[in-house]
């Protein structure tokens, strides 16, 4: 009886290893889907280059994809802790992050661009001095406009669309913000333009935390084959009208 006993033990413990091995594991991806065509919502599902690039990568990879929507400022925070496997948000790569966590290989370039009000203060670079100037809190825009025109000229907004609308408010002369973003807010309001003059050129990335290396180059191999075969460009090109 006893012996009979371990034995059914023995098959349930069995069972239960082969359960858990059969489950996929969980590829959790943090954005900030206010970030058209990078991340945004269609309907409640977060869709986007960067969601459809991320979907390939776990499927290559055999995991499950899950999206995970919060504010820019806390993906790296949140990556770093292990909260969060990787970060995907249109991020650029800077010295600064790379202190805190490591990158893929770059997929995309982005270029900070500067959204003004057609027949506004601001027609070029040089006016933008003196003035209000509109940014996501902890962007790359944010950063370089802090740096080169001081706090006291930038209001920070928690994404793009509030920024936007404060420029149509008047609350703010300009917006810095990455291009394709504001192609797509230009695009939807009345009355915008966006200056000729790119201001800052800069390499997207997926962010890790530093000690999981593993994951990292499991990815970035992922990606650099998805990036090789043409798969990448095939995403952009459905989100980008190449004109
Ligand atoms: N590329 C910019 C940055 O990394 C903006 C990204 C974003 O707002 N999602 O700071």
């Amino acid at each position: 009886m006893k012996k009979l006993l371990a034995l059914a033990l023995a098959a349930l413990m069995l069972f239960a290893l082969a359960a858990c091995g059969e489950k996929t594991p969980v590829l959790t991806m943090a954005t900030n889907a206010e970030f058209p065509p990078y991340e945004y919502y269609e309907g409640d599902k977060v869709v986007g280059i960067d969601a459809e690039v991320a979907a390939l990568i776990a499927e290559k990879l055999g995991m499950e994809l899950e999206i995970v929507d919060v504010a820019f400022d806390s993906i790296i925070p949140g990556v770093q802790a292990g909260k969060y496997d990787m970060g995907m948000a249109g991020m650029t790569v800077t010295e600064d992050r790379l202190t805190k966590v490591s990158f893929s290989s770059s997929y995309a370039t982005g270029v900070q661009s500067v959204i003004v009000k057609e027949g506004g203060a601001v027609k070029s670079l040089d006016d933008i001095s003196g003035k209000k100037i509109g940014v996501q809190t902890s962007t790359t825009g944010d950063i370089y406009a802090s740096d080169e025109f001081g706090e006291d000229a930038v209001v920070k907004y928690d994404n793009g669309a509030v920024a936007v609308q404060s420029l149509i408010l008047g609350k703010v002369d300009c917006v810095i913000i990455d291009n394709e973003p504001a192609k797509s807010y230009v695009a939807v309001n009345e009355g915008l333009e966006i200056l000729d003059t790119e201001y800052a050129v800069e390499d997207y990335a997926i962010c890790f935390s530093k000690e999981n290396t593993e994951l990292k180059d499991k990815v970035d191999a992922a990606l650099k084959e998805l990036i090789a075969d043409g798969s990448v460009q095939k995403v952009v090109d459905k989100y980008i009208n190449a004109d």
